[in-house]
């Protein structure tokens, strides 16, 4: 099934480097590249914060290169050791193939006569550490006026290695029209300071460290009309064999859904406010012993189920508060196990993704039913400006992200 939320399109990628990275072998993003890429070809400035291991790379070099290709201008990567300047070359020579364009590494410890040899093949990417960039800026060898594009690449590690005098006396002399990327692996104040003085209205693009309480949680979004509702849950029930909890919004919702569970011939039994305390514990029990496959639940009945091993958690409604999705996925994963959530949503709820994305910091893949015609979320109605999403607290809406 070909998921184009789980592909490199749709980022704005242009269709030459598609080929490059399907060559590659890359064929879905990381959850730093699908979300920094498309703001960095926009030419938003982004701090990019992510583990280690997780494609920083890539999220920096696809849209420089993208930019490069339509430029004549030049781009300049910071980074802190000479074995990260060259694992960086390293990588983006595979996307440069093709391109014609030349990059150089100038790090100490190599001769500086090689290095002004290859500077004079005027490369469009430099890599650099920053002592040794500076030597060549102070001796006249480069100059940065021409670059228009910055990156620093583990942000965080050059300021511990105490770069950052350096670092802002190169940022002084590469011009101020630019793009510029920060990337680190943590996000220490001074970043943020950093960030602030040589930044324009920077987009934060953060990825949740492991440890959270979705870290053992893969999650599915399926868009549907709302009259397809019922019809996708009865297919989706026919492929999961394990213990399911499911979530509506309303008891009169649950209520619902747990007769036409019956009717289908699921075991299952129902949780919420109607339900008199013994029922549910009964229901509860059930559904721990394996006698009900299927728990129907509401949030508030819901509160405090505590049993281990539940597979699968399917939102059949959307909870009203964001916080309570990271509540219903808490049931599936635990102690960890893996487990899924699975969102049934129609097109107007895009908002609502939004919100659950912004909190737990992943982005929800959506999926297609190969038996359900699949439906687009509904354009948004309002377009917030970088100003206007500064101004309401520096949180950026979803509204704009690319599907
Ligand atoms: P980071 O900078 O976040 O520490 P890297 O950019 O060095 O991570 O990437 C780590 C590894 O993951 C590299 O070997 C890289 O080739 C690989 N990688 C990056 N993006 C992808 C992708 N989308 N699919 C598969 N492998 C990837
Ligand atoms: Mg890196």
């Amino acid at each position: 099934m070909e998921n184009p939320s789980l592909s490199f399109y749709g980022l704005g990628i242009a269709p030459k480097i598609l080929e490059i990275l399907a060559n590659l072998k890359f064929q879905i993003p990381t959850p730093i590249q699908h979300k920094a890429i498309p703001l960095a070809i926009e030419g938003k400035d982004i701090i990019g914060i992510a583990q280690t291991g997780t494609g920083k790379t890539m999220a920096f070099a696809i849209p420089m290169i993208q930019h490069l290709a339509q430029t004549k201008s030049r781009g300049l990567i910071i980074v802190p050791t000479r074995e990260l300047a060259v694992q960086v070359q390293e990588s983006m020579s595979k996307i440069v193939q093709g391109f014609g364009i030349r990059s150089v590494v100038l790090i100490g410890g190599e001769s500086m006569h090689t290095q002004i040899q290859a500077l004079k093949r005027s490369p469009r990417i430099i890599i650099a550490t920053p002592g040794r960039l500076l030597d060549f800026l102070r001796q006249k060898q480069l100059h940065l006026k021409d670059i228009d594009v910055l990156v620093l690449d583990e942000a965080d590690r050059m300021l511990d290695m105490g770069f950052a005098p350096d670092i802002e006396q190169i940022i002084k002399m590469v011009p101020a029209q630019r793009q510029t990327l920060f990337f680190s692996a943590t996000m220490p104040p001074e970043i943020m300071k950093m960030a602030s003085r040589y930044m324009k209205l920077p987009v934060n693009v953060e990825i949740a460290p492991h440890g959270t309480s979705a870290e053992h949680v893969t999650h599915e979004v399926f868009i549907v009309h709302k009259d397809m509702k019922r019809t996708l849950l009865g297919k989706l029930l026919k492929q999961f064999r394990g213990s399911i909890l499911l979530f509506c919004r309303t008891k009169m919702g649950a209520r619902k859904i747990a007769r036409q569970l019956r009717d289908w011939g699921h075991n299952s039994a129902e949780i919420h406010s109607d339900r008199s305390l013994a029922q549910r514990r009964q229901a509860l029990e059930g559904f721990k012993t394996g006698r009900f496959r299927i728990l129907v639940a509401t949030d508030i009945a819901s509160r405090g189920i505590d049993v281990k091993g539940i597979e699968l958690v399917i939102n059949y409604d959307l909870p009203d508060q964001a916080e309570n999705y990271v509540h219903r996925i808490g049931r599936t994963g635990r102690a960890g196990l893996a487990g899924h959530a699975i969102s049934i949503v129609t097109p107007e709820q895009r908002n609502d993704i939004g919100n659950i994305e912004r909190l737990i910091k992943i982005v929800l893949p959506i999926s297609q039913h190969p038996e359900i015609p699949q439906m687009e979320f509904e354009k948004p109605q309002r377009v917030f400006s970088a100003q206007s999403f500064r101004s309401r607290g520096g949180r950026r809406p979803f509204g704009r992200r690319r599907r």
